[in-house]
């Protein structure tokens, strides 16, 4: 039987729909996923287990488990196990993103490094005593804008660079292992309207699936992901693909999925990162394809069509369905502990809406940027225009409500800890 590997933090709702997409094809899926080997097999998916933060041991558990049941794919679901996965694939003579390249688009310093040697546009190299501001700082090694503050005088610099210190001492961070953790970047702020792209490289040649705009200005001080929506209205398409075409290749990628963000402005496209990956979360579910050799048939998933692609098939023959599609990550609004949350179904029921989907566990600790690593949930949309989508999305979000105490018996005990020590 055909089968695909897939490497992902967890199994749970991000592969639940390569499990779908995988049972339409007749495609057996192989996770690894990142657990305690001591354990033996909890969840019970049969998925190989292995510990991110060692890639040896975890590149030679799955290779292990590929003698028994061998692997015709490889695919990953976030930022973390791209290495992993190319050096699986180098190793199975699968093709892939060479490791040294995915290594490289998943360390923000090396990647501003490769894109400035290939002289494309990138933020300047500041430092801690910078001559302009603002600007940006930002752990090496983080995703989802986790860590990342703007800066626009000393003393706000000396304050993010303390907290972003904090954020990288704790113990969620600290149990990843991961030696680029101790490295902060600081950066020219590039102003500018910022865009996605999702794509496909295959051997070496972009195939661009969507170029998402996101409507909501960006400016910091944190930088909260919201709306993505595509096609994108204001993007210089051409230009776009050839900045995001040209750093894929001064990094080194060329086969495989990437999701890409960029920020436009007057002086051009400047590239902010290349990950060898698919977009993430449930973003996804905003993109749907069609064959266009195939017709009619109903559109697929993006996971279908990644399935596909690791398999060996062609994407130049599916394009995105031609509706404007969206999806808003519902920002974290404060603090606290999640009681409850009101509106959902009117949510749904605003014109457009194809699904409201809450992620955000009730009695769960919801973090903020820049510390937090998660939103409260996805709102998606598809209307005929990009403006549709967006105006549904926002009135939307705003049909929802959102129950958050204030944490008080950590807190209480948290400071009472803290003057006891310093007191
Ligand atoms: P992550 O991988 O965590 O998403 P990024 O480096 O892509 O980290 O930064 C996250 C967001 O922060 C970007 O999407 C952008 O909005 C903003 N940002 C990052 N670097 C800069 C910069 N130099 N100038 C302006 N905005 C930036």
């Amino acid at each position: 039987m055909t089968r695909v590997l897939v490497l992902a933090m967890t199994t749970g709702y991000q592969t639940r729909s390569f499990g779908e997409a995988a049972e339409r094809l007749g495609v057996e899926l192989m996770f690894g996923t990142d657990r305690c080997h001591v354990i033996e097999d909890p969840w019970r998916d049969a998925a190989v287990p292995i510990r991110f933060h060692d890639e040896d041991a975890s590149v030679a558990a799955i290779l292990e488990a590929a003698r028994a049941r061998p692997i015709d794919g490889v695919l990953v679901v976030g930022d973390r196990p791209t290495v992993i996965a190319a050096r699986v694939a180098q190793a199975l003579g699968l093709p892939g993103h060479p490791p040294d390249a995915a290594a490289a688009a998943r360390h923000k310093r090396l990647t501003r490094e490769r894109l400035r040697a290939s002289g494309l546009l990138q933020p300047q190299a500041s430092s801690l005593q910078p001559r302009r501001f603002p600007v940006v700082v930002k752990p090496v090694a983080l995703s989802g804008s986790r860590g990342v503050m703007r800066a626009d005088d000393p003393a706000s610099l000396a304050a993010a660079i303390e907290r972003l210190r904090a954020l990288l001492q704790s113990p969620d961070i600290r149990a990843e292992r991961d030696g680029a953790h101790g490295e902060i970047l600081i950066e020219e702020f590039v102003p500018g309207r910022e865009f996605a792209v999702e794509g496909i490289l295959h051997r070496g040649e972009l195939h661009v699936l969507a170029i998402f705009d996101k409507p909501d200005p960006l400016d910091g001080p944190f930088f909260e992901e919201t709306i993505y929506v595509t096609p994108s209205v204001g993007a210089d398409r051409s230009a776009i693909v050839h900045a995001i075409a040209a750093a894929g290749h001064a990094l080194g990628l060329c086969h495989g999925p990437i999701h890409a963000e960029c920020r436009v402005n007057a002086n051009g496209v400047y590239v902010l990162e290349v990950a060898a990956r698919p977009i993430g979360g449930l973003c996804a579910h905003a993109l749907r394809f069609e064959s266009a050799v195939r017709n009619p048939q109903s559109p697929i998933s993006l996971e279908e069509l990644l399935l596909r692609h690791a398999l060996g098939g062609a994407v130049s023959e599916w394009r995105r369905e031609s509706p404007a599609s969206g999806v808003m990550m519902i920002p974290i609004p404060r603090r606290g502990m999640l009681r409850g949350v009101n509106g959902v179904e009117a949510a749904k029921r605003v014109p457009h809406i194809d699904d409201v989907r809450m992620t955000a566990k009730i009695e769960q600790l919801l973090v903020p940027l820049p510390e937090g690593a998660s939103y409260l949930g996805f709102i998606f949309a598809r209307a005929s225009t990009a403006d549709d989508v967006i105006t549904a999305l926002r009135t939307s979000h705003h049909e929802l409500h959102f129950v958050i105490d204030p944490e008080l018996p950590v807190l209480a005990a948290g400071s009472l800890r803290y003057n006891h020590q310093h007191g």
